[in-house]
């Protein structure tokens, strides 16, 4: 096996999982609160206690996000590279049962509750995530990157629908997965990440066609203009002069930082681009956001560091989050990418 390819691939999921953790503590605080936190530089925090969906969390503890990727990661293994919906509602709603009995209060998003109930109650997967338009698609779309390659984008495209459809159905939450999943397929084939994004533009506006609804929130439109708002700030030197925040605020009041995915994948490019090829400081800039600051650090970790590799993680906080979430990858990258060989 490719070990630049392998490197590559597993980064992609520490750099999900070390983004989620990163952005655990701040998840649907304001900017003001998150910045108070986490502004002085990134580190592992616990979920603070005015944090209304995990006080206390110990500090390194993954999310919903890095849960519901290897789940479905696994899912993709286990099925020869197909996502059996039923299986995936199943397992999740497993999931959700068991994280609600050890007394969490962080489960799944509306959107996916809703479909999956309604596919255990015998509705047709085809028609269940026909109202989904949040980022539960883009959040866990990392495996299906790694899967597949990045050519022939329409066979890309086909993988991250089938991987959505269940639960988000529509032309904008695949629009935001296919951005996501055009990343890190192209990071694991060895792109940079400035190189990656004329490809992920071109994914969100040929999957944001698909499923039962137009995106009409026009992702890929808002994606470019949001990576617009990072470049036009940074060439004035500001990143360098206050740490980022002045542009932080651009881009959580211009942008956007809720769970809709027309703004929080906007969102995590535009941290994504602003961080220059650090996964960990774009994860640090999206946990800075507030909001949905798990979910927007998750997915601009996973694309950047998909575009760099381990070695641009730091070391203690990986073994951390590897330790604290029990996250054994090795295997599931494997299966991960013997699928992508075998497309
Ligand atoms: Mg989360």
């Amino acid at each position: 096996m490719d070990a630049s390819r392998h490197d590559r691939a597993l980064a992609a999921l520490l750099g999900l999982a070390v983004g989620d953790a990163l952005g655990m503590p701040t998840q649907e605080l304001s900017r003001a609160r998150a910045e108070q936190l986490l502004g002085a530089g990134p580190v592992l925090l616990e979920g603070p206690a005015d944090n209304p969906v995990c006080p206390g969390l110990a500090a390194g503890s993954v999310t919903d996000d890095t849960a519901q990727a290897l789940l479905l990661a696994r899912l993709l293994v286990d099925g020869h590279g197909r996502v059996d919906p039923h299986d995936l509602a199943d397992r999740l709603l497993g999931w959700e049962t068991a994280m609600a009995a050890r007394g969490s209060l962080d489960l799944l998003g509306p959107s996916t509750k809703a479909a999956l109930l309604a596919v255990r109650g015998g509705a047709d997967p085809a028609t269940t995530g026909r109202a989904g338009t949040t980022n539960g698609a883009a959040m866990r779309v990392a495996p299906v990157g790694v899967a597949t390659p990045p050519e022939p984008l329409a066979a890309l495209v086909d993988a991250v629908v089938a991987a959505g459809q269940v639960t988000h159905d529509t032309g904008t939450a695949h629009a935001g997965a296919a951005a996501v999943a055009a990343v890190v397929a192209a990071g694991v084939d060895g792109a940079a990440f400035d190189a990656a994004l004329p490809l992920a533009v071109r994914a969100a506006r040929e999957a944001g066609l698909r499923g039962a609804r137009p995106d009409d929130q026009d992702v890929a439109g808002r994606i470019e203009a949001a990576l617009a708002l990072v470049r036009s700030g940074a060439r004035g030197g500001r990143p360098a002069a206050d740490g980022g925040s002045a542009l932080l605020d651009a881009v959580a009041t211009r942008v956007g930082t809720t769970l809709a995915t027309h703004e929080s994948v906007p969102a995590a490019f535009a941290v994504a681009a602003l961080a220059a090829g650090d996964p960990w400081r774009a994860a640090w800039f999206g946990a800075r956001l507030g909001g949905d600051a798990d979910t927007v650090a998750a997915m601009a970790g996973a694309c950047v560091a998909a575009c760099t590799g381990t070695a641009a993680l730091p070391p203690d906080v990986v073994a951390q989050v590897v330790a604290v979430n029990g996250l054994d990858l090795g295997p599931l990258v494997e299966g991960l990418l013997a699928l992508r060989a075998a497309r």
